[in-house]
């Protein structure tokens, strides 16, 4: 009968539909040999970062963050803390003392103009906050010893010096590449000729996060932040670090693993998504393995394929709204919703609802699915990666076993339903031969900032004992 001619015709588009959405999906599933390769690749890069003949071309720069342990408890004092470069700005007081840690702290925003204005605007608008909080906390005429905790990549020849490298995330601001950020801020608080601080470290969020975290476990010794961006940090034997002096002891290496493919070497898993997320960024070209692993992009990801699926007229009635043309809509805020299993789809329609965007139930489930794809190959991507830092860290020390903490922040990390215990589960595949507890940090940029402050002030002093 011609009703069931229509069935059949409906069942069967509804079919083909399906197959072209899971051809899109597969793009995303990386085979266990995928990874393994990701995790191999990582390795040779880290090694090349570290060595002098390859340090220059190696796109995971390994940088040196004169950082050579922990502290021993015995800190104590008042630190302020600056916090640039995450989803706030922040200014912190914090107050050391037998082991407690206490702080305060004032949120600020930078606003889009000042993040991708001028480096004195940006630096200018930076003291402007300190003043407001040293006004705030009634603080106003002390001069405290300040860590800066500056979460972009830093050329560093000593603890209180900092070359940035390269912008990346959301900033842009003008004469900043190569030029020493410390000394930017110094001469921001001299124009402001309001107060002197004394700015004793600059600190990447990385190895805050390791420090804070190693106050409390002494096995920590990684430091992994999975927000807005993604990077890594360890304690690497000084022998193998060929661009400083010295083979004894160890020191912590910002290995800026964000970089990790610039050089094409992952390009057979990126996908035309990734590329159109590169191309449409302030820094294309740049920080590929962080394009596909961080909160800032993963959404970018997830809106070019609801583009295309929709293009395809597989979602959304075959309608790009402008919504859906806008950058930026899917915060990892909404994909840790979108993605939290105790959700109806129900509430999925009415988060879309929220971004603007009108969809039937079928859509809320591909949605939800095309999250999936995309959050759980970041977590595995970076799995791969941290599997490539232990083994090594393993491998070094001669040892069969290896258990070792990573002390760990960022909002993706910490807000999404599934990414942590995805990246643990590669970890534990992908690195059989080691023992990896994460630990998570609370507030590691702040407190981790004024620890290294404090152990660096110690060591500024001459001893008086
Ligand atoms: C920066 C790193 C930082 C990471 C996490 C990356 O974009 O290059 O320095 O540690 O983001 O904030
Ligand atoms: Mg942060």
């Amino acid at each position: 009968t011609k009703g069931a001619a229509m069935v059949t015709a409906v069942a069967s588009r509804v079919q083909a539909q399906r197959k072209q959405i899971d051809k899109v999906l597969a793009l995303f599933q990386l085979t266990r040999e995928q990874l393994l390769g990701v995790r191999d690749k990582m390795r040779a890069e880290l090694e090349y970062g570290l060595k002098k003949k390859t340090h220059s071309l190696a796109t995971v720069k390994m940088l040196p963050t004169y950082v050579y342990g922990m502290p021993d408890g015995t800190e104590k004092g008042k630190f302020l803390a600056l916090d640039l470069g995450g989803t706030n700005f922040r200014v912190l007081l914090v107050k050391i003392r037998r082991r407690s840690v206490r702080m305060y702290n004032k949120i600020f925003a930078i606003p889009l103009e000042i993040m991708q204005g001028t480096g004195e605007e940006l630096f200018d608008h930076i003291v402007q906050c300190i003043a407001d909080f040293l006004d705030y906390m009634g603080l106003k005429g002390a001069q405290l010893p300040l860590g800066f905790t500056f979460s972009f990549p830093c050329r560093q020849t000593c603890i209180d010096k900092g070359t940035l490298v390269g912008w990346t995330k959301g900033f842009k601001a003008t004469d900043c590449e190569g030029e020493d950020v410390v000394d930017m801020l110094r001469e921001a608080i001299k124009r402001r000729n309001e107060f002197d601080l004394d700015i004793v470290a600059i600190v990447n969020d990385t190895v805050g996060t390791m420090m804070t975290c190693g106050y409390e476990d002494p096995r920590c010794e990684i430091g992994l932040i999975a927000g807005t961006g993604s990077n890594v940090c360890y304690m690497e034997e000084m022998r193998n670090i060929e661009l400083v002096d010295g083979d004894e002891g160890r020191m912590c290496v910002n290995t800026e693993w964000g970089g990790f493919g610039d050089n094409g070497c992952i390009d057979d898993i990126r996908t035309q998504y990734d590329k159109e997320v590169d191309d449409g960024s302030l820094n294309a070209g740049k920080q590929r393995y962080e394009k596909m692993t961080s909160g800032m992009y993963l959404g970018e990801i997830v809106r070019r394929i609801l583009i295309d699926l929709t293009r395809q007229g597989l979602l959304f009635r075959g309608q790009i709204s402008e919504r859906l043309r806008t950058r930026g809509i899917f915060e990892t805020k909404f994909l840790s919703q979108i993605e939290s299993d105790r959700l109806a789809l129900l509430q999925v329609r009415r988060i879309l609802q929220q971004l603007g965007l009108d969809s039937t139930c079928e859509d809320s489930i591909v949605v939800k699915e095309v999250c999936g794809a995309v959050s759980r190959r970041a977590a595995q991507m970076c799995g791969a990666g941290m599997a490539a830092i232990v083994e090594k860290r393993r491998e070094d020390q001669g040892l069969q076993h290896f258990k070792v903490t990573v002390g760990v922040d960022g909002t993706l990390y910490k807000l999404h339903p599934h990414f942590s215990r995805i990246l643990q589960e590669t970890v534990k595949e992908l690195a059989p031969q080691c023992d990896v507890t994460f630990m998570l940090s609370e507030d590691g940029s702040g407190k981790g900032a004024a620890l290294i402050t404090a152990v660096a002030k110690r060591l500024q002093q001459p001893r008086k004992d």
